[in-house]
């Protein structure tokens, strides 16, 4: 069914089986239909969206944009296959009517996508089924950060997670490759929490022998900030980073290692399917996160969809293959028949490649797995 498109004047108009239009002037304005949640084959619920705004990125983690691989003569994408902020928030809206509930901007380093506060606006526009906003949060290496904070948070941005791998100079520089300090990152943190984007999370990825001495002063530094800290299992996203798993520092590890110098208890999940498995320090100094992503997948909760840079839907992070949505949209298809599209795609989901490997399975994404600067991490 095609839906007449609305002007900004029919904007009022309640009608409790629609999603309430996007109220910015420069989006294309469509209603569109409400679905049921969309439940996957496992029976997940589509409830988070990421959302890659651009495949370039000012450092060169060795975990994740290896320079070798993304050297000088890296063919990033062309801007025309890059979706324009409309086709962004087209997509976005049409997955809010289908359940999202939480969007999460990244990238590559979405900060370097020129005039997101704008696509900020229009995404923290959107209203899920039942009237209520959605959750707009951000990912970001942090080294354009202390500029943009203000801003982003005046265009409607609620929280920003920081990437931070170490804060010794010396370590950092060697895992994000481009020779950038630490204190630049930290005063990107510090304008994200004057900027009220907090409680600013930060993302540690831990690889032994590279950055594992840090896991104690980093737990030390940010205890009492207000800032919660969390370490990532290094993962074997891609094909480019040359992952081994003894560069994995399993979580129990890392938690030992905290407990050992600074007392920790568990602290019980917020909601069901948490992927971060939190705990506090006993003298009341803060909390911190472990994400097992490689010990102990969660796969049988995982509800999050990824859109690429250019418009492909993806529904893991380990997939070989996506779904053009950028073909459907500028093809000139309604938002019924996009919100269809997306239906169908979530419902015939099974990915569970993280417990696959777990349980020692045979993997099914053993092909060209998606790097995680284009699919977003
Ligand atoms: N550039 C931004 C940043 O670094 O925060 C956003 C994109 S980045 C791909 C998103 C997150 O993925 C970061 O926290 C990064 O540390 C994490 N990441 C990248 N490669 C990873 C890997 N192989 N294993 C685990 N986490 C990874
Ligand atoms: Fe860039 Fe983020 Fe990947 Fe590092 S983890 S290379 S900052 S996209
Ligand atoms: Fe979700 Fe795929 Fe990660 Fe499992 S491996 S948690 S299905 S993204």
């Amino acid at each position: 069914m095609r839906v007449a498109p609305e002007t900004p004047r029919d904007r009022a108009v309640v009608d409790p089986v629609l999603v309430d239009p996007v109220r910015v002037d420069a989006v294309r304005v469509e209603r569109v239909p409400v679905d049921t949640v969309l439940v996957d084959t496992r029976g997940r619920a589509m409830r988070d969206l990421r959302i890659s705004v651009t495949d370039r990125c000012t450092f060169r983690c060795v975990y994740c944009m290896p320079k070798d691989v993304y050297g000088r003569g890296h063919a990033f994408l062309p801007r025309s296959d890059v979706l324009t902020f409309e086709e962004i928030t087209r997509v976005a809206r049409v997955a809010v009517a289908h359940g999202i509930e939480k969007i999460r901007l990244t990238g590559g380093e979405p900060l370097l996508r020129r005039d997101l506060p704008v696509l900020v606006a229009q995404l923290s526009a959107l209203t899920t089924p039942s009237g209520g906003p959605v959750d707009l949060a951000l990912t970001t290496n942090g080294a354009l950060l202390a500029r943009q904070a203000a801003r982003l948070h005046e265009a409607g941005l609620r929280r920003v997670t920081v990437s931070l791998d170490s804060l010794d100079d010396a370590t950092f520089m060697a895992m994000n490759d481009v020779g950038f300090p630490v204190a630049k990152v930290l005063r990107g943190i510090e304008a994200a929490q004057e900027a009220g984007l907090g409680p600013v999370k930060v993302n540690m990825v831990v690889k032994r022998g590279h950055n594992d001495h840090d896991i104690v002063p980093m737990a030390r530094h940010f205890a009492g900030t207000g800032v919660v800290l969390r370490f990532i299992e290094y993962m074997d996203v891609g094909t480019t980073n040359g992952w081994r798993l003894e560069h994995v520092v399993p979580s129990a590890e890392v938690v030992e290692r905290i407990d050992a110098a600074m007392p920790l208890e568990p602290v019980p999940p917020q909601y069901p399917g948490e992927t971060s498995a939190r705990w506090r320090f006993r003298d009341g100094g803060g909390e911190i996160g472990v994400i097992s992503s490689v010990t102990q997948a969660f796969c049988h909760a995982c509800t999050r969809a990824r859109i690429s840079t250019d418009g492909t839907l993806f529904t893991c992070l380990f997939a070989t293959g996506g779904h053009d949505l950028r073909g459907l949209i500028r093809g000139g298809a309604s938002d019924a028949e996009l919100a269809d599209a997306m239906a169908a795609i979530w419902r015939g989901r099974a990915d569970r490649y993280s417990e696959a490997r777990g349980a020692a399975e045979p993997l099914a994404a053993h092909g060209h797995r998606i790097e995680m600067s284009y699919i977003g991490g």
